[in-house]
């Protein structure tokens, strides 16, 4: 088989390696090669950074109005809109997500950029009221300088324009890492990018391994600030970085989501809700409601309709329109969760359904949807993200029980509440710890919605109104008024 030969976008150049190294890029439907991309090494990572940087010192950036950055920000999300099945198509390819949820997740893309392109020019500083009579004082928000984005595999797109659209509507440059599982789609957006009159340098990608390419760009000094999603271990990686030179960093990280379920519940809901939790994108969402937690009343109807409900999943080909649910996007992470699935059953987690791969043709690396019964939330399983189509279940009596067991957690990502209570509704999304709260639905996402986490689910938050505050340094500007000479120069004024 032929493989695509895909180059990085340096300063508005299609570039390979210096090195001329390259790494092979897997179809996770077939575990075979079907992309070749540069490998990046320090010296790749440093023209990147340089070409960001003087991209963001030069003329054709900084003498833009924000009103003009904002158009430019339209214009890219109208090219995604022109361009959302072919986009669609290679996500799905790259990183084996089903091509109706790639679809899904593109078609919505473009509102990242359309939303925030109106965010540019409203990003505003104040005058201040002065408690000195001869002086006049205002704020000025300016952006940083070179952002570095560090992008895991699961949806790369989404994961990019999230920080891409405030980053560049701030006025800032970037330096965009994708993972080395999943490149493809944002070498296309940089294309894009490029399309949409974003001068050269504005839009940098490097593709290449984390703790080579990815270390390089997270210590450059020129780096203002690091936007990272991903894994908790990389992520102590980053903040160590980060401390070299004290840039800013927002920090995306994983979750042990608990998705509540009431006996007063419409059950019909919360069955499809805990399914769109934990086994859409076969798992492999930060999001994912991997703890289910259901009430004593319903505990048993529940499990069986949730049973039922997931043996029909369909597994198969990602890039298939009917199937429901696609392949592990990596051979490690179906490691993974094959390693956790056993140590499951070694704590005595009662296995309910899956607990191994299908049965299908060919290579992929596929995983059946597993259901376990717990009897403690102290159960490795319970606590460890698995990052697949594992959920645990645990039953509660009453409310105060369910907001132990959801708390009871190291992460603080998201949390699903399913009840036609009202006030219980509002209690719980006022005391569970997380930073998200879905009631009587699950994984909704918005461009006016900010999403981020408590706890070792990271700290920063990215989409919604305030996302572009996040891209700028603010400068407090003093006016001295007095005609009066500046007197004893010893005190302070
Ligand atoms: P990962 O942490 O392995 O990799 C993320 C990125 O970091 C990749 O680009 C990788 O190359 C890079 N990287 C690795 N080592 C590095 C280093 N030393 N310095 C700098 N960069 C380095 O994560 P993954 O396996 O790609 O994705 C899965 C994880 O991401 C899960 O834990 C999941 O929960 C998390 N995630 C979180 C969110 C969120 O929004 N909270 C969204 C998606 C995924």
């Amino acid at each position: 088989m032929t493989l695509s030969h895909f180059q990085m976008c340096i300063g508005g150049q299609w570039v390979d390696a210096l090195s001329g190294k390259t790494f092979e890029s897997l179809n996770p439907a077939t575990a075979e090669p079907w992309a070749l991309l540069p490998d990046a090494d320090d010296s790749d990572v440093e023209r990147a950074v340089q070409a960001a940087q003087q991209a963001f010192e030069g003329h054709d950036w900084k003498s833009l109005t924000a009103t003009a950055r904002g158009k430019l920000l339209r214009r890219l999300g109208d090219l995604i809109a022109q361009n959302k099945e072919k986009l669609a198509q290679l996500e799905s390819r790259d990183n084996g997500k089903l091509i109706r949820e790639t679809r899904g997740q593109v078609n919505y893309l473009p509102e990242f950029f359309h939303y925030t392109a109106g965010l540019a020019d409203k990003i505003e500083g104040g005058t201040l009221p002065l408690d000195k009579t001869d002086m006049f004082g205002y704020t000025v928000l300016e952006p940083l300088g070179v952002v570095a984005a560090i992008i895991p595999w699961n949806s790369p797109l989404y994961l990019t324009a999230i920080k891409l659209a405030p980053a560049l509507a701030a006025g800032n440059t970037m330096v965009i890492k994708p993972s080395e599982h999943a490149s493809a789609t944002l070498l296309e957006l940089a294309r894009l990018a490029l399309e949409a009159g974003i001068p050269a340098g504005v839009v940098n990608v490097i593709t290449g391994y984390g703790a080579s390419t990815g270390a390089a760009l997270t210590r450059h000094p020129l780096v203002r600030k690091i936007a990272f999603t991903g894994g908790a271990a990389t992520a102590r990686h980053v903040v160590r970085s980060s401390a070299e030179n004290f840039a800013k960093l927002s920090l995306e990280l994983g979750g042990k989501s608990p998705n509540i379920i009431f006996a007063d519940a419409d059950i019909d809901s919360a069955v499809n809700g805990a399914v769109a939790g934990i086994y859409a994108a076969s798992g492999q969402s930060c999001v994912s409601g991997s703890r289910l937690l259901v009430q004593d009343e319903i505990y048993d109807q529940f499990v069986e309709r949730l049973v039922a409900r997931a043996q029909r999943i369909r597994i198969g080909n990602p890039q298939d329109d009917s199937s429901e649910m696609g392949p592990m996007a990596t051979a490690q992470q179906l490691a993974i969760v094959e390693g956790l699935v056993a140590d499951a059953l070694a704590e005595g987690a009662t296995l309910r359904m899956g607990g191994k791969r299908p049965e299908i043709e060919g290579n992929g690396w596929y995983y059946q949807p597993t259901l376990f019964e717990c009897d403690s939330n102290s159960m490795k399983i319970m606590q460890e993200e698995v990052f697949g189509p594992v959920a645990s279940v645990i039953r509660f009596k009453d409310e105060a029980e369910a907001l132990a067991i959801a708390n009871d957690s190291l992460f603080g990502l998201a949390a699903g509440i399913w009840t036609r209570d009202l006030g219980r509704a509002h209690r719980l999304a006022r005391d569970v710890r997380s930073g998200i709260i879905w009631v009587n639905t699950y994984r909704a996402v918005s461009a006016m919605a900010p999403i981020g986490g408590f706890k070792n689910s990271g700290y920063g938050r990215e989409s919604g109104i305030d996302s572009v505050l996040a891209y700028t340094e603010q400068k407090t500007v003093w006016i001295n008024l007095s005609q009066e000479p500046m007197a004893d120069p010893f005190v302070m004024r």
